[in-house]
């Protein structure tokens, strides 16, 4: 018979698996028994919804069964079964989710992560096992068919005979070595501790012939005898009253089921009655997983009803803003039957996934309030999905997640909320900046001003920052202010007046500067705020500097510009020499003057330089005379 090769990536997996120096080797039970829960799931499912089918739910089941001398174990199920076509699919490519993984080249550290993060499945038996047999009959299919593999060499299929469906998979236990024992995965004990450990919920009972010793009541005489036992307790830990429970349970629950090598950051058990009366297990992860902010991640939560599981991922149960929360929800109140198409419009998924939007908020409230280094862990994961939910529903879900924005302060040195920020302010606006970094935003001139004169600064680093304080447009009855918006002037009467005085007087000479810069700039004028500093940029109108970088960043973006006004300090020597050239007619210098300054002036907010050859050759001519 002539074996097939594995798919390219599936080998790779393979590889990985045979030659794993992964510690934690019996989480293969775990993947098979959930296989076979799976395909017990579908088996029952589709009895459910097909009347000519009789299945009696309390018929299905997994064994195991083991053989000291031939060396092996084996995981039967009355399962669905697979006919030809999908052992071969099934088994001879890798799941989806998985391949992505394997576009890249692997190192062993990163082999041991992705075993750890992710179902790898079926292959993982390869981790214990030299050879592997797939013996199945689908339910589809009156024919039965044998799957073999040693892995390396690829695998065979042939017709084969199986009274009943389902399948049936043999682990020929690879050799032991100095490091590893493979003979433990034979022993009774072992195997009823990994049951326990990882597959103690799976709620079709798991059978296994135990060997126990007994007493002969009158002769008193042991022997042994095989007495089948069902190794797991059946009750889905998310059925579990919370104290009956430990933490560590839930966490390994959690990491199991969800493929995370991190425990979450917090969990969120909620049972309600009513209306529509469900169970959930919910969980925020503590860091954010590879793929959450691409195309490729799928929000959702697995759906059961009456014990059965709907949909692993139902996506109409989570808002996208909440869209990294895991978990389980459990509802009676589901139709079996209920497809991706009606879910939308169904009246119980949209009662529970309000019901669930109002409890995980709350629980990201509690979180901020009493836990609130976590809070800033979970923030620094997923706050960039918080903001995306303000600023793409135009401001819709504002009154639901602007409190649980942190942003950063300058009066504190650490990240605080919009409330915290109110609470002692005086006056009737929030001023912010922002910039690429807390750094860089602290060594603008305009920040330096506001601080020195007072005022909390909030330093907005994300690039969606500003959008959403735009999209908020008031909190609280106080308004935002950028404080490079020309707006901001925080200057007594006084001096307003002063400064008025001094701008008038040059104004011709604004008008021949401003007419170098052409359009670059809407005006130019001179700041008495800007302490040492000779000039800054600041806008006026909507767009601000950065949110010009982020528009411009996009792809294919409009070539969006910040209506920008050039500050000189007044009470900088260089305004003495541009008054000075400008009397003295030298325009040819004042020109040259008035490149530099802006060119500079974009500099210190992060821009790029038209012309930087240009730049550096007047700096060198003026600083060679
Ligand atoms: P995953 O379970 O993540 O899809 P696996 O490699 O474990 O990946 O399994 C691949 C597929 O093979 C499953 O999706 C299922 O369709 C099929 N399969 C595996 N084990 C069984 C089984 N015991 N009964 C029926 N189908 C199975």
């Amino acid at each position: 018979m002539k074996k097939k090769e594995f798919k390219a990536e599936s080998k790779k997996l393979l590889n990985m698996m045979i030659n794993s120096i992964y510690t934690n080797k019996e989480i293969f039970l775990r993947e098979l028994i959930s296989n076979s829960s799976d395909a017990l799931d579908k088996l029952y499912y589709l009895s459910l919804t097909n009347g000519d089918l009789k299945i009696k739910k309390d018929k299905l089941e997994i064994r195991l069964e083991t053989n000291k001398d031939e060396r092996t174990l084996k995981i039967i199920d009355n399962g669905i079964g697979m006919d030809k076509d999908e052992l071969e699919n099934n088994l001879g490519t890798i799941a989806k989710s998985g391949s992505e993984l394997f576009k890249e080249e692997n190192d062993k550290k990163k082999d041991i992560e992705i075993i750890g993060q992710f179902g790898v499945g079926f292959y993982s038996s390869f981790m214990v096992a030299k050879e592997v047999h797939v013996l199945s009959r689908s339910i589809n299919d009156d024919k039965a068919y044998l799957w073999k593999s040693n892995g390396a060499d690829g695998y065979t299929i042939e017709e084969s005979n199986k009274d009943s469906i389902g399948t049936e998979i043999t682990l020929y236990l690879k050799d032991n070595t100095e490091d590893d024992n493979y003979d433990e995965f034979l022993e009774d004990y072992t195997i009823e501790r990994i049951i326990k450990k990882y597959s103690d919920y799976i709620k079709y009972p798991i059978k296994m012939e135990v060997e126990e010793e007994e007493e002969d009541k009158e002769t008193k005489k042991k022997s042994k005898h095989k007495h089948e036992h069902i190794l797991n307790s059946m009750v889905p830990i998310w059925k579990k009253k919370k104290k009956d429970v430990k933490d560590e349970e839930y966490n390994d629950f959690y990491t199991d089921k969800f493929y995370d090598y991190e425990k979450p950051i917090r969990i969120i058990k909620s049972e309600v009655e009513g209306l529509t009366s469900y169970q959930a297990l919910l969980f925020i992860p503590s860091h954010a997983p590879y793929n959450y902010y691409t195309k490729e991640y799928e929000k959702g939560l697995m759906l059961y009803s009456k014990g059965v599981m709907v949909m692993d991922k139902c996506a109409d149960l989570l808002p996208d803003y909440f869209s990294f929360v895991k978990g389980i929800v459990d509802s009676e109140d589901i139709e079996l039957n209920i497809s991706r198409e009606t879910m939308q419009q169904d009246k119980q998924i949209k009662l529970i996934a309000k019901s669930l939007e109002t409890k995980i908020k709350k629980e990201l409230e509690a979180m901020l309030d009493e836990e609130r280094e976590n809070y800033e862990k979970f923030y620094e994961a997923f706050g960039e999905q918080l903001k995306y939910g303000i600023y793409s529903s135009y401001g819709m879900n504002k009154e639901l997640l602007q409190d649980l924005l942190l942003f950063y302060s300058s009066k504190e040195d650490k990240q605080i909320t919009l409330s915290e920020y109110v609470e002692r302010m005086d006056g009737d606006t929030i001023y912010y900046a922002s910039g690429e970094s807390v750094d860089k935003i602290k060594m603008l001139p305009n920040v330096e001003d506001a601080i020195e004169k007072g005022k909390e600064v909030l330093f907005l680093t994300n690039y969606l920052d500003e959008f959403v304080i735009k999209t908020i447009g008031t909190y609280q009855e106080k308004k935002f202010m950028n404080v490079g918006d020309s707006n901001f002037d925080l200057s007594s009467e006084d001096e307003k007046e002063e400064l008025k005085k001094a701008n008038e007087e040059s104004k011709e000479m604004f008008t021949l500067m401003k007419s170098v810069l052409d359009s670059n700039v809407k005006d130019i004028r001179f700041t008495n705020r800007l302490k040492d500093h000779p000039v800054c940029l600041i806008t006026d109108g909507e767009v601000s500097i950065e949110m010009e970088k982020v528009l411009n960043a996009m792809p294919n973006g409009d070539n969006v510009k910040a209506s920008k006004i050039l500050e000189i300090n007044e009470s900088h020597p260089i305004s003495t020499k541009l008054k000075e050239l400008y009397q003295n007619d030298d325009k040819e210098t004042l020109e040259k003057y008035t490149k530099v300054l802006y060119d500079s002036a974009r500099l210190i907010e992060g821009l790029s330089v038209d012309n930087p050859t240009e730049m550096s050759n007047l700096i060198c001519e003026i600083m060679s005379k």
